[in-house]
């Protein structure tokens, strides 16, 4: 493959697709490079998961990849003037369990970056940090981890950044839908048609289309005819909400230095939740334990998780119970404290799992020139600077033998019984309730 010459679809631009894009422009300046999204990229609303008030930025892992490239990410954002803007390197206090807790500080050690990190017994933890943690709920929690560098990033803000850069470098970037993949006679894919009929075509198209990717493939399976096209339960379209406050002058004074705040991996098996330091409007953020799916027939007879099908994937309406999600979460980490709060705002936010929340960097298996970089599972964002750039090795087949196996389209993959975070339930059944006879 020679990727000078090489043209380039990037369907997608959350974090992996303009990643990828910066990385691919940075090495192959003269490359034509064009970034697909239904959404324009400064649009004051966009569905994708990586456009949000803030995310959590850590390296806290005990998967050893995760710890190290998260690590490679935070670098750039503590150093390079492009990313450094965004990241507040608040700390992270984060109650969980000690096996968690263990690892984690392993895999830090392994790097010789031991001293970031510091464990503590509950009663103590309980004094850190103005005791804003004291009210917390600690059931299960079998000790507290404390990381000073970690924080959060302002993520939509970045995104924009970032995207702006790399147009400036020379990334095309058309705002319009992709409807279907295209191919040729022996199944190569050749480009993509969107849905005001414009086709699109290039060497090589990457779908960094997160939660809407199985949906997607659905429909190029089925305008196709190559059904093996579809990704099958190697992908789940799962929603979470997030929830906002707005802190008045007194509260904001006593939080406006706080860490992250996360419960999770805790002694029993429960979603991992999370609390954000207040943004620059003083909101304060979290996000709740009801992980959900919208199975839907999206073609005859095809049944999968996607995103609602309205154009903003009707990321504003938030039923009660979901809203109630939001209250709970936020009572574990403030006890009554929370009660006074009036929770104001609200979004549904969609991104792609696996069942072992590791990524998808891979070829796809059925047609040459397509390639899948997604499934953030939750955690994807806090990799933004880095990733592309194993994206870009994986088109250039010198991504590493553990990498290329750790994220393939074909993996030996784990029951997601396993996985506290996978979506179980679904959407419908947290929905208000419709009258839908009017006798
Ligand atoms: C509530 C919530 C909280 C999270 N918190 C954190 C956190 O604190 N830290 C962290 O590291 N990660 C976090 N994550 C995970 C992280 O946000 C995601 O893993 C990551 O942003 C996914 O990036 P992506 O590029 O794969 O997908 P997205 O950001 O969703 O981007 C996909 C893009 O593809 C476009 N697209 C899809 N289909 C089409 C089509 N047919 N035509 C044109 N365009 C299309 C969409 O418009 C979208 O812009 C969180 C996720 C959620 C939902």
């Amino acid at each position: 493959m020679a990727p000078a010459q090489s043209s380039y679809i990037i369907v997608g631009a959350g974090i992996f697709g303009v990643s990828t894009a910066y990385h691919l422009i940075q090495k192959y300046p003269n490359a034509s490079i064009t970034l697909v999204d239904r959404d324009a990229f400064d649009a004051d609303n966009r569905v994708a998961a990586s456009w949000d008030w803030n995310k959590v930025m850590r390296a806290d892992y005990d998967d050893p990849v995760y710890c190290e490239l998260a690590l490679e990410a935070q670098d750039v954002f503590t150093s390079d003037p492009l990313w450094r803007p965004y990241f507040h390197q608040t700390g992270l206090y984060w109650m969980c369990g000690r096996d968690y807790a263990r690892d984690c500080i392993k895999n830090f050690e392994r790097l010789g970056r031991n001293n970031d990190i510091t464990l503590w017994p509950v009663e103590e933890a309980r004094k850190m940090f103005g005791g804003l943690f004291n009210e917390s709920d600690y059931s299960n929690v079998e000790q507290v981890l404390v990381n000073k560098t970690s924080g959060w990033v302002a993520a939509g803000d970045c995104l924009q950044a970032v995207t702006r850069r790399i147009l400036e470098l020379g990334v095309k970037y058309v705002a319009e839908e992709v409807a279907t993949l295209q191919f040729d006679r022996s199944n190569r894919c050749t480009g993509v048609r969107t849905s005001n009929g414009n086709k699109l075509h290039g060497s090589h198209v990457v779908l960094c289309t997160g939660a809407f990717t199985p949906k997607l493939l659905e429909l190029s399976a089925a305008s196709s005819g190559l059904d093996d096209l579809r990704a099958g339960s190697r992908i789940l379209a799962g929603g979470i909400t997030t929830g906002m406050t707005r802190l008045d002058d007194e509260a904001y004074t006593r939080f406006a230095d706080m860490p992250v705040g996360i419960q999770g991996y805790t002694a029993k098996k429960a979603p991992f939740v999370g609390s954000l330091p207040p943004t620059k409007d003083r909101e304060l953020k979290w996000w709740g334990q009801k992980i959900f799916k919208n199975t839907k027939e999206v073609v005859p007879g095809r049944w999968v998780s996607s995103p609602p099908a309205e154009a903003d994937y009707a990321q504003w309406e938030i039923s009660t119970k979901l809203k109630e999600d939001i209250f709970n979460v936020s009572s574990v980490f403030y006890g009554s404290e929370a009660a006074k709060w009036k929770l104001e705002k609200h979004r549904i936010c969609w991104d792609a799992f696996t069942t072992s929340s590791d990524f998808i960097i891979a070829p796809h298996s059925t047609s040459e020139g397509l390639y899948i970089a997604t499934c953030g599972s939750f955690h994807g964002y806090k990799f933004f600077p880095v990733i592309g750039k194993y994206v870009v090795q994986m088109l250039e087949e010198s991504l590493s033998p553990q990498l290329a196996g750790k994220w393939a389209w074909d993996r030996e993959r784990p029951d997601p019984s396993a996985n506290p975070d996978w979506p179980s339930v679904e959407m419908k059944d947290l929905l208000d309730p419709v009258r839908a006879s009017r006798l």
